[in-house]
């Protein structure tokens, strides 16, 4: 018993020694990456329990967009069905909302939330929102900045003493990757808020579908909190190691 006890108090300094030192942004890094599990999953089954749910008027993902795009006086913007699952997203080039096989011809809440929301990109896009200009000019740079920076920061930290600078570049890179995650939050949450007002003013949805669909957009807007938060873990993580090299 005395023995265990030891041992318990033992193991509670190591625990400390180990939180306090080194290995506390590792230990945030796993905690957010639990959380994004949970959320993950909880938004697959959201959505798949509202592809379920038929509402009034049982209009298609495409009809919901090409309704929301004509209501905002926009024209100029085709609705296509893409390959795929989850691979909706509007694509402001081409001017193109996408949508995949199971909202573009799905009758559903899921459906409706969706395309919907895809809209509200095309929306934004068509009234200059400033939080999208700037993830949209982010794009190019965070493409190649994600396709290098984990190769600058192994090589920088390999070089750590002789070539410093190598790692600060990473560091910079991650930071770039952060701010672009946490740009991208206004972005996506403005177009679920679009997406919404619009749904339940046209009438589209209403009482339980409607609380529905914002539930499903609520969930997917998480995901990409999830994702800023992971982001900030990361550079804090490698921030760490800076500070004891
Ligand atoms: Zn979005």
């Amino acid at each position: 018993m005395h023995g265990y006890t030891w041992r318990t108090i033992n193991l509670f300094v190591d625990m400390e020694q180990f939180l306090m030192s080194h290995s506390a942004q590792f230990f945030l890094i796993i905690i957010v990456a639990v959380v994004g599990f949970i959320v993950q999953a909880r938004l697959q089954s959201v959505f798949k329990k509202y592809a379920k749910v038929a509402f009034p008027g049982g209009l298609t993902g495409r009809e919901v967009a090409e309704r929301m795009l004509c209501d905002n006086g926009i024209d100029d913007v085709t609705v296509l069905s893409t390959p795929g699952r989850l691979t909706d997203h509007y694509n402001p080039a081409t001017r193109t909302v996408n949508l995949s096989p199971d909202v573009y011809n799905g009758n559903s809440v899921s459906a409706a939330a969706v395309a919907a929301h895809e809209c509200g990109h095309a929306v934004q896009h068509a009234r200059g929102y400033t939080p999208l200009k700037f993830r949209s000019a982010m794009v190019p740079v965070m493409t190649f900045s994600s396709s290098i920076v984990t190769w600058v920061i192994i090589l920088g930290l390999v070089l750590i003493n002789t070539f410093p600078a190598l790692f600060w570049l990473g560091i910079g890179l991650l930071g770039a990757s952060a701010l672009f995650s946490i740009v991208t939050l206004p972005v996506e949450y403005n177009a679920s808020h679009r997406a919404m007002v619009w749904l339940k003013d046209s009438g589209t949805l209403q009482g339980v579908e409607a609380n529905q669909a914002r539930e499903a957009l609520s969930w997917a807007a998480r995901t990409y909190l999830v994702a800023a938060l992971s982001a900030i873990a990361t550079l804090l993580y490698y921030l760490g190691f800076a500070r004891r090299s």
